[in-house]
């Protein structure tokens, strides 16, 4: 499986890392080796001295698909739910300043956990979906799928021109604003409207 991540998707979140607001999607790929086994906790890497994280509506597809229109998109997910897209800001701002590829700051082991899927058919309108992050209780960042750039629709239709989409393939739909570094011991929590769909230590 693959997991495909959308960047810069909420224009505030573009404007907080003096980004330009994109005029299509911006897309990069993370390996399975980014996902983190349940329950394990994330373990700050050796190699950064300023992860950041990221929280984001997760998308898992469960139909084998290529040029999908977004009229059609529905129809290849079920289920969703919020991935944390784990950041080395560090490296990312020195690969960035050199127009180097930024794989080694956003795709390494454990960048990718997520948490438990949950029916998409229990939320009314996913175009008008809030999720969020606490970090030890303390709320970090609050989104809702209305201040997307792209929906999640028109991503799948985006991404599957140039992808062809997998059953358990997982889409990371881009963060809002509210990004910031973490620290050992952290607990981080994170919910779909009110239901609680991830809980992580940092170690
Ligand atoms: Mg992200």
């Amino acid at each position: 499986m693959k997991i495909i991540c959308i960047g810069r998707n909420y224009a505030a979140h573009a404007k907080e890392l003096n980004n330009p607001v994109p005029t299509e999607p911006v897309v990069f790929l993370k390996p399975d080796t980014a996902l983190l086994a349940k329950g394990m906790p994330f373990f700050y890497p050796s190699f950064s001295k300023d992860v950041h994280y990221e929280a984001e509506l997760v998308v898992k597809i469960n139909r084998v698909g290529k040029n999908i229109s977004q009229k059609f998109a529905h129809k290849y997910y079920s289920e969703l739910t919020v991935g944390i897209d784990f950041t080395a800001r560090d490296l990312q701002t020195k690969y960035k300043e050199k127009g180097l590829p930024w794989e080694r700051a956003k795709a390494f082991d454990g960048s990718a956990p997520v948490g438990k899927f949950v029916s998409k058919e229990k939320f009314q309108d996913l175009n008008d979906l809030n999720f969020s992050l606490t970090i030890n209780g303390e709320n970090k960042q609050q989104g809702n799928t209305t201040n997307m750039l792209f929906s999640i629709d028109a991503i799948i239709e985006y991404i599957s021109q140039f992808f062809t989409l997998k059953i358990g393939d997982l889409i990371f739909t881009g963060t809002p604003e509210g990004v910031g570094p973490i620290f050992i011991n952290d607990r981080f929590e994170a919910f779909i409207e009110e239901e609680k769909v991830l809980d992580l230590k940092i170690k």
